[in-house]
């Protein structure tokens, strides 16, 4: 039975009213998210039935989380299942806008400054590897166009308010040696058509993807791979047995040794631990109808307040959050329309942009980011339980660091040489 805090197949709140309005909150029922269609990616094989009786290994949830440590782990010889309860990348991957770039909720200068720069190094590095690797498996089946590939780079906008964070972001990313540049107002307003910055840093690495279809792909490359797949299965517990673990779903019960959360915020159901170091953030994004000016690669501002991506038909997903309203974020487990924080993006948009406004507004939708305290993924066995793994936790940059931290799963199963980042975003830190 689905808890209070769990999502239905659609990534939705069990039973949530759709379509009707919260009264006096200024919030508005989650909007249905269209999926793709299952011809624009070709199909994944299905189960032709109930789940198999046994695995070795079961990844529960098929997000780009899940997706990729199941592609991982099938490379690394294990026999693997995946469970997903609703349709593949139907979580919160598909509320994601697609920005593919390394992650900023932390600015480089400021990460060096808390944990070092040899630390702050690996993370950069983590993230770029995971953006190429994931880029290149794309691109290598032939799926760049329908994923909306798009390696242009990316775009951190100053603002006269930001600008002296941007900078010191730019001048700590190229004192550890990666390849950025800082771009004068002038270039800036060529390659956005907007005069309201006053310079940008650019990421040379990463830019932007379509996230469902890339899920999609991902677990294609996993089912050629070996894993088998399961929609439409929900676990509903994980118990440990003399012989290993059994997973539970109303459609039998599955043997493994080990199993992997790939749930998102909706792990607490499997651990009181990640339920209280997973804490969700309710975020807003929208999409426009095509829009004239061509945007490449990966934009957003300090901090990713605000971020977007053009789609292929020339359409922005724009999304973001605000500080003087964090409390309208902060905690908050139902995706819901927030009405404020929506006309606050929309509204910002047109002023930085004034050639394109007013925006058409095609869609709005929100979503569940899973935060964590230092804003690093949880990758690895939970404290005290080493047959069961979590990968979640991305604060938001889940499409940027999901394929290497697949890889940290699989060969942590696997056992032999740990691969860079299993003990920076080991789940024991926080025991
Ligand atoms: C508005 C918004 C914009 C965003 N934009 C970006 C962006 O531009 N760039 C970026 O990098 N990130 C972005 N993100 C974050 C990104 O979407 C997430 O980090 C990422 O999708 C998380 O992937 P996941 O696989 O962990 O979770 P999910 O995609 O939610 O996958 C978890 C899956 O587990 C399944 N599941 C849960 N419980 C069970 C169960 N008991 N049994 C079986 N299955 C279960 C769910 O159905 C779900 O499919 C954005 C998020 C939001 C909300």
């Amino acid at each position: 039975m689905l808890g209070a805090d769990q999502s239905d197949a659609d990534g939705l709140p069990a039973g949530w009213p759709l379509g009707r309005g919260r009264n006096g909150s200024g919030l508005e029922a989650a909007t249905r998210l269209e999926r793709p269609e299952r011809s624009q990616v070709g199909v994944v094989p299905e189960w032709p039935g109930p789940p198999p009786v046994h695995a070795e290994v079961v990844v529960i949830g098929g997000g780009i989380a899940g997706t990729a440590a199941a592609y991982h782990l099938s490379r690394e010889g294990i026999q693997v299942a995946l469970l997903e309860r609703g349709r593949l990348g139907g979580g919160t991957t598909a509320r994601g806008v697609g920005v593919f770039s390394p992650p900023m909720r932390q600015p480089f200068h400021e990460t060096v400054r808390f944990r070092g720069e040899a630390v702050a190094r690996e993370i950069w590095q983590f993230a770029e590897r995971s953006v190429r690797g994931l880029a290149d498996l794309l691109a290598a089946r032939g799926a760049a166009d329908a994923c909306e590939l798009d390696m242009s780079g990316g775009l951190i906008l100053a603002e006269r308010h930001t600008e002296s964070e941007v900078r010191s972001s730019f001048a700590a990313l190229r004192r550890a040696g990666f390849a950025v540049e800082w771009l004068g107002v002038d270039v800036v307003r060529e390659r956005t058509g907007s005069g309201a910055f006053t310079g940008a840093l650019r990421l040379a690495v990463g830019g932007a993807v379509e996230p469902v279809v890339a899920a999609y792909t991902l677990a294609r490359a996993a089912v050629e791979a070996g894993t088998r797949i399961a929609e439409d299965i929900e676990v509903s517990g994980v118990a440990s047995t003399d012989a290993g673990l059994v997973c539970r779903t109303a459609q039998g019960e599955v043997a493994c040794e080990m199993v992997v959360y790939a749930t998102h915020v909706d792990s607490r159901r499997f651990s009181s631990f990640l339920g209280d170091e997973i804490v969700p953030v309710r975020w807003q994004a929208f999409r426009t109808g095509p829009v004239a000016t061509r945007f490449r690669g990966a934009f957003a501002t300090g901090r990713r307040q605000n971020y977007w991506r053009q789609a292929a038909d020339g359409s922005l997903e724009i999304a973001g959050w605000r500080y003087d309203s964090w409390e309208r974020s902060y905690y908050q487990p139902r995706p819901a329309l927030d009405e404020r924080l929506q006309s606050d993006l929309r509204g910002w948009f047109e002023a930085a942009f004034p050639a394109l406004a007013p925006l058409q507004v095609e869609r709005r939708w929100s979503g569940i980011l899973g935060w964590t305290a230092d804003y690093l993924p949880l990758v690895g066995p939970l404290p005290g339980r080493p047959r069961e793994l979590v990968i979640g936790g991305f604060s938001g940059g889940g499409l940027c660091f999901a394929f290497e931290a697949g890889r940290i799963i699989a060969r942590t199963v696997k056992g032999g040489e740990s691969v860079p980042g299993t003990e920076l975003f080991n789940p024991r830190r926080f025991a």
